[in-house]
């Protein structure tokens, strides 16, 4: 392993000997399987699924030019976040850097492993500013969360802000691309032989409109995708899952499709919103949703529920006084949507 990997684990997940599964000792086709227990009298779901996905690995290989030992699936990027803390943050001891406002996960995973979370303030317009980023860090600091496109401010990160933090940083840095599909920016996957120690996350819970099926990836060092492989669940990804992600892989192009349609649904929604008295400001957005000041976020927020049309409130969220967080909806979501707050006043 890459010495300056193996000095960032926690030493009691680079010493594990991880769990072997009968599946994981031989992979090709037999006559008879008779190594796991299972009923073999009723077909359909009683074999264990590949504990690798690899079949799903190559074919996502294949779509993003990566290399498969370079993927680890995970159930939803949850759990993608959960193993960074998982082998790389001692309980008590280490600390992670993030951005404030981010997505809500890094924090709570944190809290649950008991690890320390520093956020760091956005500037005002939302840019990043990596000199204080890295200020916040010290010898004990693993990871740094970058999300971007950031939830929930819509924008995405220069690609070269997002490097230099990565070049500067010693430790591991993550940069979660839930929205990228949505981004003019392109994804960081194809700079990662340049960058060891940066992790990837992607989902299949956004552009490929597979939310409710949980399937995470993490892009990384095959040092780094071993040792998740190593603390996950032997067999994390079920085989309906597995199935399902091979049946979406073939459907790319029209993903692609509908993420650009997405983009367009989002500009036009802006444009319409910028319209409404209610409205301070829509900002610009690299996602699929939109960050909106509004004139009084608690009052439209509920205004909204009662009429039906749920949006988020992030008005107590630092830097998003005021603001609430529209995802884009199908063309009659956001008629309805733009419908209501004009009812409401504006
Ligand atoms: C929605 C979202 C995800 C997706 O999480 P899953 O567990 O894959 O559904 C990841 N990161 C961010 C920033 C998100 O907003």
């Amino acid at each position: 392993m890459d010495k300056t990997i193996e000095r960032l684990v926690r030493p009691n997940i680079l010493n594990l000997t991880p769990y072997t599964c009968a599946r994981n000792e031989y992979a090709g086709e037999a006559r008879a399987w008779l190594d796991a227990n299972e009923n073999s009298l009723i077909g359909g779901l009683n074999r264990y699924p590949d504990p690798l996905q690899l079949k799903v690995k190559s074919r996502l290989a294949e779509l993003r030019g990566v290399s498969p030992d370079r993927i680890f699936l995970g159930v939803g990027s949850d759990e993608c976040i959960d193993l960074c803390y998982r082998v790389f943050c001692r309980p008590g001891v280490d600390n992670v850097v993030a951005l404030d406002p981010t997505y809500g996960m890094y924090k709570v995973c944190a809290d649950i492993n008991d690890v320390e979370y520093r956020a760091v303030p956005l500037n005002p317009d939302y840019t990043l500013d990596v000199d204080r980023l890295l200020a916040a860090t010290d010898d004990h600091t693993k990871v740094i969360w970058i999300c971007s496109p950031n939830n929930p401010t819509g924008n995405a990160f220069p690609p070269s802000v997002i490097e230099e933090a990565a070049r500067r940083f010693d430790g591991i840095t993550v940069v979660d691309e839930a929205y990228i599909d949505f981004s003019p920016h392109g994804s960081m996957v194809d700079r990662l032989p340049a960058y060891p120690r940066m992790i990837v996350m992607q989902t299949f819970s956004k552009a490929w409109a597979a939310a409710a099926m949980r399937l995470g990836i993490a892009y990384a060092s095959p040092d780094i995708t071993g040792l998740f492989n190593n603390v996950k669940y032997p067999y994390n990804i079920n085989i309906l899952t597995q199935h399902e992600a091979l049946r979406l892989l073939d459907e790319a192009p029209a993903v692609k499709i509908t993420a650009e349609r997405l983009v367009e649904l989002r500009k036009a929604l802006a444009a319409e919103l910028m319209k409404l008295n209610a409205v301070k400001k829509v900002y610009p957005s690299d996602a699929n949703f939109l960050l909106v000041k509004v004139d009084d976020a608690n009052r439209l927020y509920n205004y909204l529920k009662e009429q039906g049309v749920i949006v988020r409130n992030r008005s107590r969220v630092n830097l998003c006084d005021g603001c609430l967080r529209i995802t884009v909806g199908n063309p009659d979501e956001n008629s309805l949507l733009l419908e209501k707050i004009k009812q409401y006043g504006g």
